[in-house]
């Protein structure tokens, strides 16, 4: 199996998890919008095959597991899975179960497409000219779960420990976390970003980091970028440095240029010169806030999509969470998972069938018709319930 898998399958067996809270709302809006693009695109010829695995609230009452070792299995068998949002008890002991599934199945990719569809209410004032997808590395940075609370005696040991070695004195009774970023951790991200611009004819790829000031892990995340593009992309890439020596060659037929930019700075640069940034490679805390932010711009989260990709599974998912208080209530925006169904049948080939979709949704909202959270924010928006939002993609289905 391929990180990029396009085999365009005549049937396919789609591992699903329906996730907590609203999940098994967006879950049942989004099945029936998926199987019509998938039967108008190909009249019958190629199908989805949906299996339930469990995981969270669901997967517990029923095995006593939060997350059983058959669905890691059956995701490994599959080599992917739909995923609604899951429920991370504060507090219990548990570990994220998102973070646990990414590190298990080593999905070390997490891709956000950022785009815009006409109509939704959005803050910019030139939201069309957001266009872009976040490669955020998923398995290391100060999310790898190496932290010790403030008094422990491993807390301890290693203020000791530091003082010793660099004689900087920590606060006592710090709590300490752990930031690893490595150069194979950082080459295999970038080089699927590379690989997404040139398959897409994206114009650059941008390294966000904080190199700056975190010298020896956000800096040499942007060295090792700008390594791995010239040791394996040397003619299919240019830096942006090497092209403003070349005057007047603004962008090099074919080829991708490579950029880089400070973390903070770029909060900026995609609010005000968008159309600059195509696709964004960076670690995992920036690329969490960033990705989060940039969904925003376009709309907000519920129409925000993502898979989570390593090189023998994808899973992709509704990047918001299980937003529990609205949990039964037919309520919110089930785009997200939609939108992220659409991605799944890009990776498997089916673009004819994601290209249903994506009208189908620019067709709804440019009638106004949408969930809650745009409709509150819409002039002359007609509400709908999450699964009446389904309906009417398919109606307006090609
Ligand atoms: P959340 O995303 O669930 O909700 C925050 C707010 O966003 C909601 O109050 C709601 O106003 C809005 N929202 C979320 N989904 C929406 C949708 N589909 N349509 C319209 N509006 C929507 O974030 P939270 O409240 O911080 O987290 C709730 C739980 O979800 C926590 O347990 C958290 O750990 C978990 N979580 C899971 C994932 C995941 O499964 N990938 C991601 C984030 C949070």
């Amino acid at each position: 199996m391929t990180f990029w898998r396009v085999d365009n399958p005549t049937h396919v067996v789609v591992p699903f998890i329906e996730g907590d809270g609203t999940g098994p709302d967006i879950w049942r809006a989004t099945r029936p919008v998926l199987e019509a693009a998938v039967q108008r695109a190909y009249s019958g010829l190629k199908q989805i095959e949906w299996l339930e695995v469990l995981a969270g609230g669901k997967a517990y009452s029923q095995t006593g597991q939060w997350l059983p070792e058959q669905t890691i299995h059956a995701l490994r068998h599959y080599s992917l899975a739909l995923k609604g949002p899951l429920t991370t008890p504060v507090g219990k002991g548990i570990r994220s179960l998102n973070v646990q599934l990414r590190q298990v199945l080593d999905l070390y990719v997490c891709l956000r497409p950022v785009r815009y569809f006409d109509g939704v209410p959005s803050p910019m004032r030139h939201p069309e000219l957001v266009d872009m997808v976040v490669f955020r590395e998923n398995t290391e940075d100060v999310y790898s779960g190496i932290e010790w609370p403030a008094e422990s005696a491993e807390a301890r040991e290693l203020t000791e420990w530091i003082e010793k070695k660099t004689g900087k004195k920590l606060t006592p009774g710090s709590g300490i976390g752990i930031k690893p970023i490595s150069r194979p951790g950082t080459h295999r991200l970038v080089r699927r970003a590379i690989e997404y611009a040139l398959r897409r004819n994206k114009p650059s790829v941008t390294l966000v980091h904080k190199g700056n000031i975190m010298k020896f892990t956000e800096g040499a995340f942007r060295n090792w970028g700008y390594e791995l593009a010239q040791e394996e992309f040397p003619d299919e890439t240019i830096t942006e440095a090497e092209l403003q020596k070349q005057p007047g060659e603004e962008s090099p037929l074919g080829k991708v240029i490579i950029k880089d930019r400070i973390a903070d700075m770029m909060f900026q640069q995609v609010l005000l010169r968008p159309a600059e940034y195509s696709v964004i490679a960076t670690g995992n805390l920036n690329g969490d806030y960033l990705s989060d932010a940039l969904a925003a711009q376009v709309g907000g989260l519920g129409m925000a999509p993502g898979a989570n990709m390593g090189d023998d599974c994808a899973v992709f998912e509704a990047t918001h969470g299980s937003a529990p208080q609205y949990a039964g209530l037919d309520m919110v925006n089930p785009g997200s998972l939609i939108l992220s169904g659409a991605l799944l049948l890009e990776h498997l080939g089916w673009q004819e069938a994601a290209d249903l979709i994506y009208g189908a949704i620019q067709r709804t909202i440019s009638e106004g018709l949408v969930t809650y959270d745009l409709a509150r924010q819409m002039a002359d928006a007609h509400e709908v319930s999450c699964s009446q939002f389904g309906r009417s993609l398919i109606e307006r289905m090609g």
